[in-house]
This record gives C-alpha cells, sequence and structure tokens, in this order.
C-alpha cells in the first residue's frame, strides 16, 4: 500500500465507510469525514495527512495557503507533486518501506495488537480487555497505528526510545468544516516555517528516517532535523509482517488481501548501552504540533513538550496550549500551528482537536481526544481569556485547599480529591459553552457572573460533600470554619 496513491484515509461518506485517495482529499470537496472506532486512531489518521501535505505540498506563504483552502488542487499538480515522493512512502516497499526497518532478525513476533495502543498485548488494557481483539489489521489501520506509536506514545520500554517530544505529548490541531480545511489548517507556510527557524532543507537533501538510517552510535542535533524527518521521525526499529490472505480488519471491520498479524523489533536505545548502542538525540525538536513549556536549565531554555494532568480535563491547561508566555525563568508556547492560525485567520473563531495519552513510564493509563471552541475575537482579547481560564483554576484551588483542611479537621481522607472531580465534572460544559459563545466585547463585564456561576457551582458540591458530617457536634466547628474561609476567599476573586 502506497499512502500516496492507494485508498486508505478511513471515512464515512453517506454513513458509509470507505477509504479514500490523498488525491481524493486534496483535489475533491467531498462531504466526508475521517472515521474509525477509536477517536485517538482518527486523529493520528489527521495527523498522517497533515504531515504528508506539509512535507510534499508546502505553500510558500499565507497566501499562497489561502489559495489551497480556497479552491481543491488540480489532479495534474497533485500528480506532479507527488511523483518524486512515492518510492519512500510505500508500506511494503522491499528495501525502504514506511517507518520500519528491513531484516529484522529477533525471532519473536510480537501481535500486532500491542501497536493499538492499550489493548491488553501491551503491558496495560486501559481502553479495552479483550485479549486477542486485534489479531489483524488491514494496511490502512496497521500504518496508522504504526505512526500513532512512533509519534504519540511512550517508546517500547527499555532498549528503545521516545518519539521526539517523548513520552505523552499532547497534541493541538485546528479544525474546519471540511477534511480540506481540516488539512490545510494545520499547514505552516514557507515565510511562517523560516521566520520560527525550522530548518528548511529541499529535497532530495533530506530524506526520511527509514530511508537514510539513523546510524548506530549517531548523535543527531535537532537543529539539523527537517520537516521530513522530524514529522515521521521512527524512533524504534520495527518490521511489520504480513500475508496475502482475505480477512477480515479487526479494527475497521474492511475485508483487506493483506492482513497484517505482528512485527518484530530490535532494540535501538541509548548511545551508550553496551549489547545494543542506539543513538543520541540532543536538543529539542520544535515539533508544529505540540504546546511546549520552557524552564532554564545551566542558564539555557530546557523544553518539554505538554502532557496532560492526570484528573484534570484540558481546559484546564488552555492558556499553555493556546497563549505564548515569557517569564525570566520559565514560560511557554503553543504549537506553532495554532501561532501561524492566529496570524493568518486573525479574528476568526477557532475550534481545535486536542488529543493525547496519559501515561505511566512506557505504559498508557488513558487518553483524552476532544474538541473545544473560542469564539472569534479571542487572539485580539488574550489577557481576557487566561483570565477566564486562571479565574476557575484559581476558585478550584481555594475549594480544593479549604475541603482539604476540613477532612484533615474531622480526620476523613480523599475529600479533596473527591471535590476536585466533582468540580471540574460539573463545570466543564459551562466552561466550554462560556468560551464557545463569547462575546469579547463584553467580556470584562461578563466576568462576575461568570465568577458567581463557578462559586454557586462549588458551594453546591461543598453542601454535596460536607453533608454527611455537618450535624455531628465535634464536627460543627471544622464545617463552620471552611465555610467562612470559602467565603471570605471567593469575595476575594469576586473583588478580582
Ligand atoms: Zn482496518
Amino acid at each position: 500500500m502506497n499512502l500516496l496513491t492507494d485508498a486508505w484515509i478511513p471515512v464515512t461518506e453517506d454513513r458509509k465507510f470507505k477509504h479514500i485517495t490523498l488525491k481524493n482529499a486534496l483535489c475533491r470537496d467531498g462531504v466526508w469525514d475521517i472515521a474509525l472506532p477509536r477517536d485517538d486512531m482518527e486523529m493520528a489518521t489527521l495527523q498522517i495527512v497533515i504531515c504528508l501535505v506539509q512535507v510534499i505540498f508546502p505553500p510558500k506563504n499565507a497566501t499562497e495557503l489561502k489559495g489551497r483552502l480556497a479552491k481543491p488542487m488540480g489532479e495534474k499538480e497533485f500528480d506532479d507533486g507527488i511523483e518524486k515522493f512515492i518510492d519512500w512512502f510505500e508500506l511494503e516497499h522491499k528495501d525502504y518501506p514506511f517507518m520500519q526497518t528491513r531484516g529484522m532478525k529477533d525471532k519473536k513476533v510480537t501481535p500486532i495488537q500491542k501497536l493499538f495502543v492499550g489493548l491488553p498485548a501491551g503491558n496495560n488494557d486501559a481502553f479495552f480487555n479483550i485479549p486477542d481483539e486485534v489479531q489483524q489489521s488491514c494496511s490502512s489501520c496497521s500504518v496508522i497505528v504504526l505512526f500513532n506509536q512512533a509519534s504519540n506514545c511512550p517508546g517500547f520500554g527499555g532498549g528503545y526510545h521516545d518519539g521526539l517530544r517523548g513520552r505523552a505529548p499532547v497534541t493541538t490541531l485546528v479544525s474546519g468544516e471540511t477534511l480540506r480545511e481540516k488539512i490545510w489548517r494545520n499547514v505552516l507556510a514557507g515565510d511562517f516555517i523560516a521566520s520560527n527557524n525550522f530548518p528548511q532543507i529541499q529535497f532530495p537533501n533530506e530524506k526520511p528516517v527509514w530511508v537514510e538510517k539513523i546510524k548506530v552510535k549517531e548523535t543527531i542535533l535537532a537543529q539539523n532535523v527537517g520537516l521530513l524527518r522530524g514529522l515521521f521521525w521512527q524512533p524504534a526499529h520495527i518490521e511489520l509482517i504480513s500475508e496475502m490472505r482475505n480477512v477480515v480488519c479487526d479494527s475497521c471491520g474492511i475485508t483487506t488481501d493483506t492482513s497484517f498479524m505482528g512485527f518484530r523489533s530490535e532494540k535501538f536505545g541509548n548511545i551508550d548501552n553496551k549489547k545494543t548502542p542506539g543513538y543520541k538525540f540532543s536538543g529539542t525538536w520544535m515539533h508544529p504540533h505540540s504546546p511546549a513549556q520552557w524552564g532554564l536549565e545551566d542558564g539555557k531554555k530546557a523544553y518539554r513538550f505538554l502532557s496532560f494532568n492526570k484528573t484534570a480535563p484540558s481546559w484546564t491547561q488552555m492558556n499553555d496550549i493556546m497563549l505564548a508566555k515569557e517569564d525570566a525563568n520559565e514560560g511557554n508556547n503553543p504549537a506553532s500551528l495554532i501561532s501561524q492560525y492566529k496570524n493568518i485567520f486573525l479574528g476568526r473563531d477557532v475550534t481545535l482537536l486536542i488529543g493525547g495519552y496519559l501515561n505511566k513510564q512506557s505504559s498508557i493509563s488513558g487518553r483524552r481526544h476532544e474538541m473545544f471552541s473560542i469564539s472569534a475575537g479571542w487572539d485580539e482579547n488574550r489577557d481576557t481569556l487566561r483570565d477566564y481560564i486562571q479565574i476557575a483554576l484559581k476558585i478550584n484551588k481555594v475549594f480544593r485547599g479549604k475541603i482539604y483542611g476540613f477532612g484533615k479537621a474531622i480526620g476523613v481522607t480523599g475529600l479533596a480529591n473527591r471535590s476536585e472531580e466533582r468540580f471540574y465534572a460539573d463545570s466543564e460544559r459551562y466552561i466550554h459553552d462560556t468560551l464557545r459563545t463569547m462575546d469579547w466585547r463584553i467580556a470584562k463585564k461578563e466576568r462576575g457572573q461568570f465568577v458567581d456561576k463557578l462559586i454557586k457551582l462549588v458551594w453546591d458540591i461543598f453542601g454535596d460533600i460536607t453533608r454527611p458530617y455537618q450535624n455531628e457536634p465535634r464536627m460543627i466547628k471544622a464545617y463552620a470554619t471552611a465555610k467562612r474561609n470559602l467565603i471570605k476567599e471567593f469575595k476575594k476573586i469576586k473583588e478580582g
């Protein structure tokens, strides 16, 4: 299967499941949506398509990017564009299979299910509980999980590297009405790439890592990695195993003539490993699809990519995701594509696709894939947006603190966590709705209403959490203290 010419992009059209080609996606305005049984795999599919388009059809500047959005690409232009890349994007190429290494000698075949992260053949069962749920998958599903494992998940553990963004990076993409919009809104224009210091390496001087392989004991400098190698980085030595056989794909359900049952891999980890030396990656490759944070280490900025907090919903990290911050000792940058969207589409609303995994070392303990919309005008009212998120965080923090004190005073543990979870659950819809429908011209005036609503919500939770204890004589004092302190703190927050 070739990613540039074959139909592999899983979509629904008139509620029917089918695969379309990259050419269909770029050269036609079909009414289709990427569709798979799992939303993490849907997002990975869109990521692959965006990466392909970024590498093969980078627009020169904002004007050209807007032109791409305005009308589908001509078929001739598409054919001419992909020609020189075709050989590099063949899943079963005899020498250079896409994101794989030929000739893995390991006798052991790992079931394909391990690439469907979260399934039991991995070392966790966060999403599904049936062993052997995916015993065989089609070319399309296999290529999607291969990319997802390399880009969005922790590495395979000891003796293997994680991807370029670390173990569990958050990915943020801009959504759109049509598939074409979802693709082009996330492709960086050449002038933006240049001004953001991405190395611009022209074809054929840069080859993907499965064609020009990472050498054993090689030290790779981030500043020498261009978009083709970086976006399709494969940290592991891995080779998929397939056979020609008519089967039904256990993942998407289509009938396929090529069945992927497993893979072989070889350890290729740290450069100084005596038995199986690997490579060293020096510096941070500023992946354009992820927000990053930095702190100072030895006087220099040390970056890491944003990960999800364990229990907190994504709105709690919205300031890191959307807004740049630069203090003396720390700061954060939104994903480059978000910064570009702000520049090119100033004054528009934005719907984000946010996704990522929660990890425990090299295993995955959960995932979060969601949409988040912010109404038009947010980019010119960044301080107000920041303020709204901070207020909600502050109210939660104060509440959590006082409930913790209450629990301690009466000798009951776990109340603070329970309260926080309730706050997240009960406020999430309201916070989403507020930001999605906000009229930023009057946001400052509406601030009081927003605060009141969240505080009311906290009092409801406070009542529920403390009710079992508030009438016992020795607890009355703790209850009264918590209530009094909350009133005091909330008054401060309201006065802003
Ligand atoms: Zn499939």
